[in-house]
């Protein structure tokens, strides 16, 4: 029996490794030394991370020395949110955390602040998040207890809607914050600067340009403020983050960052045409299929890989299942570790019943005319059945 083929479309949850990525890690995983080493052997690793730091940095458009890896951007987060603070010397307290109510979990769920500190940002009916609720919290935040954080992403991993960060970082400046921004979904597919956008600090995730999954970044503005360590021990990475540096790892991490910033504006241009010649398929199949964020004259800007779909009837596991079994991988956007669909927190955040069922498509810098071909052809088939009650549920 010929293989059945498997089309991947959920590059937001991860992206193939890229063979970039995969020599790159095969390579590191041949030096024997370790990085803090003063040998030979050492210092080939050293060198190794320390070019790594350059080629993240370029991504980011940072300096490398503002740069620590991580294990993940979920690590990075967890750094990064907390009360504690040193400014030099001097320590620096935060009093509260404003987090965006869409934000992925690994920042949602605030890191070291207690839950009684952190506040949601509303976001408005079409997904980005509230300024004037922003500017509202931020006027009214109690500064005796400490400075305000702020914690906005620079793209939405479900919607793919971009976040309107500058804007956002002009309150914060006003009202003396500090700003996080998650930029683990936008890199690589958005021009990213951390001066640009205003931002205190960046979060970055390997596994989401093609590179290994484990890697990750803080990436600060400068080398003065900076949180207290979430990771203490023999003080790898400038005492911001000690254990032994995982060199493979950040050597993919370096790898994917590097064909990330090669020819970014023309693959994201052919991966916008592929995304787009699927919507409008998927609207000549279905003309009641909604994709979020992109309603009649409630058209926002979207990253170039990602459409959010809503086909009334289906829901968010049934249509799961049903692609899987038509060989296409998707997701339904909130999946936790358990695998189980929950409601999409987004979705409920824009205002949407938390029945509504939503499906996600990532697309990626390997996707082909073919694979959406073979999406459609799914959809067609998907969307004909729950007419007729048999996918519906
Ligand atoms: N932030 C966003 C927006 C994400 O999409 C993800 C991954 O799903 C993370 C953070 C967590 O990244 P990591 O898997 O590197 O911990």
């Amino acid at each position: 029996m010929p293989e059945k083929v498997r089309t991947y479309l959920d590059w937001n949850a991860t992206a193939p490794l890229s063979a970039a990525a995969r020599q790159a890690v095969l390579a590191a995983l041949a030096l024997d030394g370790n990085p803090s080493s003063v040998h030979g052997e050492g210092r080939a690793a050293r060198a190794l991370i320390d070019g790594a730091r350059r080629d993240v940095a370029a991504l980011a458009g940072a300096e490398a020395a503002h740069v620590t890896f991580t294990s993940g951007a979920t690590e990075a987060a967890n750094m990064v949110l907390t009360p504690d603070f040193r400014m030099g010397r001097t320590p620096l307290s935060i009093g509260r955390l404003y987090v965006s109510a869409i934000e992925h979990p690994a920042v949602r769920e605030g890191g070291r602040f207690g839950k009684d500190k952190v506040t949601e940002i509303p976001v408005t009916p079409v997904g980005v998040v509230d300024l004037a609720a922003l500017e509202h919290l931020l006027a009214t935040h109690d500064a005796s207890a400490g400075l305000p954080m702020v914690a906005i992403m620079l793209a939405n991993n479900e919607t793919g809607i971009v976040q309107p960060v500058r804007e956002a970082a002009a309150i914060v400046r006003r009202h003396g914050g500090l700003l996080v921004v998650d930029a683990v979904q936008g890199a690589g597919r958005l021009p990213l600067s951390i001066a640009d956008l205003d931002a205190d600090f960046l979060i970055l995730s390997s596994h989401k340009l093609g590179g290994p999954k484990g890697a990750g970044a803080l990436v600060a503005r400068g080398e003065v403020l900076m949180p207290k360590p979430l990771i203490h021990g023999g003080g790898q990475e400038k005492g911001h983050r000690s254990g032994t540096e995982n060199v493979s790892a950040i050597a993919g991490f370096a790898a994917a960052a590097r064909a990330a910033i090669e020819g970014m504006d023309g693959r994201n241009i052919g991966i916008a045409g592929l995304r787009d010649r699927m919507e409008a398929g998927m609207a000549e199949i279905a003309a009641d299929v909604v994709i979020h964020g992109r309603l009649p004259g409630r058209d926002v800007s979207r990253l170039c890989n990602t459409t959010f779909f809503s086909l009334p009837g289906l829901k968010s596991e049934t249509g799961q299942i049903a692609f899987d079994l038509e060989g296409i991988a998707l997701s339904a956007g909130s999946a936790c570790s358990s695998g189980k669909v929950g409601a999409s927190h987004v979705l409920t955040a824009m205002g949407f019943d938390a029945g509504l069922g939503a499906l996600r498509v990532s697309l990626g810098a390997t996707t082909s005319e073919a694979d959406v071909e073979r999406f459609l052809a799914a959809f067609g088939r998907i969307a004909g059945r729950r007419r007729h009650g048999v996918a519906a549920a």
